[in-house]
């Protein structure tokens, strides 16, 4: 049987505990969400009142003080278990720009609150729709005026910001032509949405083809004070690379849960459903897909967890980060086209969720980075092969 981690797994209490609270949220939950395009507000209130959305905020501020790998853990269970921790994840890493970058006074204000849930920062703003993936492009213009910044611009896909209290932003403070390096004269804002919603702030919800509560963002002469900056002026779009080795192997943890529930649905069914008077797990052409994706996301897993030890020794996991979310994402895609091919048109069906979560897994080989850009990464990083954009 299909073991939970094939390592030694050191937060296996956690797994147990997250399991227990998933139990409370069923598929049935999910799919009216799915249906409405819902918020699953009593799961992320649930998450957050056990402490897992914390779990990175250092115990000085209030959070679990816990290592990557067990974010890593939450998440992975909470999709294993066929919920979406996509409604809540970013709660997790987006803080870690405050507290790596932000003044004591930003750390004092902002971590507490998010770490019992108070405030809510889940929304990141950093894709437009004209720069895309070319984030050092991006027009949003934040100018200083006296103690403030005025921002003008617009933010695409803004997941959860409905949701959220607070908005970490990117916006560029000096013309691209005025600075040497693309990569700077761009800065880092916390946004207090609730102030700023109808002062200059709009937010228009994407229908997306799974339940995101994705949004585009207007800032029309927006305000925000000058003492909300991120660390240096001109310096954020380091401050968001920094970042997102974090995220991307806790989106690659996700893709493992994914891959994890896809692959256990998938095996039950094949070993219960008697055609042909035999069990279709019986034939290689039912077992073999399965296999494959089990041995891909066995793989992406052991990635992720030469990631996380690497971030935990205070390394640089810029390779494997991006391999395991790569990887992670493909599996969880290989395991889903297995599943549903599995059930057969069974997989259709709603009320067996494995269409809503193959429409959910597959984000993931978009967002937050697409899969070409990854190997563009390890092409001219790990390769060292000409830069090819
Ligand atoms: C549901 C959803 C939620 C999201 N949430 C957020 C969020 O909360 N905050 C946020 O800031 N962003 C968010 N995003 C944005 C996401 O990060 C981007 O969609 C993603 O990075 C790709 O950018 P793009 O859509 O502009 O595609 P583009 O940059 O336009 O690229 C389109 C395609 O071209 C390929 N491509 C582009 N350039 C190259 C190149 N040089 N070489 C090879 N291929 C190339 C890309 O890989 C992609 O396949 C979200 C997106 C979605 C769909």
């Amino acid at each position: 049987m299909m073991q939970d981690t094939l390592r030694p797994d050191p937060h296996a209490e956690i797994r147990e505990e997250v399991r227990k609270l998933c139990s409370r949220f069923p598929g049935e939950y999910w799919r009216k969400l799915d249906q409405e395009r819902g918020y699953p507000t009593e799961f992320v209130t649930a998450l957050t009142e056990g402490g897992y959305l914390g779990a990175l905020i250092p115990e000085e501020y209030g959070g679990a003080g816990l290592p990557l790998s067990a974010a890593a853990a939450i998440l992975e269970t909470v999709q294993a278990e066929g919920c979406n921790g996509a409604a809540c994840h970013a709660q997790m890493y987006i803080m870690g720009t405050i507290l790596r970058h932000g003044t004591d006074a930003q750390k004092k204000t902002y971590l507490p609150k998010i770490a019992t849930g108070e405030l809510r920062l889940q929304a990141f703003g950093v894709t437009e729709p004209t720069s895309g993936t070319d984030t050092t492009s991006l027009r949003t213009f934040a100018r200083k005026e006296g103690d403030k910044y005025i921002v003008n611009g617009q933010k695409v896909w803004t997941s959860r910001a409905e949701h959220s209290d607070l908005m970490l932003l990117l916006a560029r403070t000096t013309p691209r032509d005025q600075t040497t390096k693309r990569t700077e004269g761009l800065s880092t804002f916390i946004v207090d949405m609730r102030k700023a919603l109808g002062n200059g702030l709009t937010i228009r919800p994407i229908r997306t083809m799974m339940n995101h509560n994705s949004t585009e963002i207007f800032f029309d002469n927006m305000e925000v004070p000058a003492e909300n900056l991120v660390g240096v002026e001109g310096r954020g779009f380091r401050y968001i690379l920094d970042g997102m080795n974090a995220e991307r192997l806790l989106i690659a943890a996700e893709c493992i849960g994914d891959a994890k529930w896809f692959l256990r649905k998938a095996t039950d069914y094949a070993r219960d459903r008697v055609v042909f008077g035999r069990p279709i797990g019986q034939n290689q052409g039912i077992q073999f897909p399965l296999a494959r994706a089990y041995a891909q996301m066995r793989a992406a897993e052991l990635m992720v967890q030469a990631g996380c030890d690497k971030f935990e020794a205070g390394e640089t996991p810029g390779e494997e980060a991006n391999m395991a979310k790569m990887l992670a994402a493909e599996a969880s895609w290989a395991a889903g086209e297995a599943c549903i091919q599995t059930h057969g048109g069974f997989g259709f069906a709603e009320e067996y969720d494995i269409e809503r979560k193959f429409r959910e897994t597959r984000l993931y080989q978009v967002a937050p980075i697409s899969t070409n850009l990854i190997l563009s990464y390890v092409a001219e990083h790990v390769l060292g092969l000409p830069r090819s954009y």
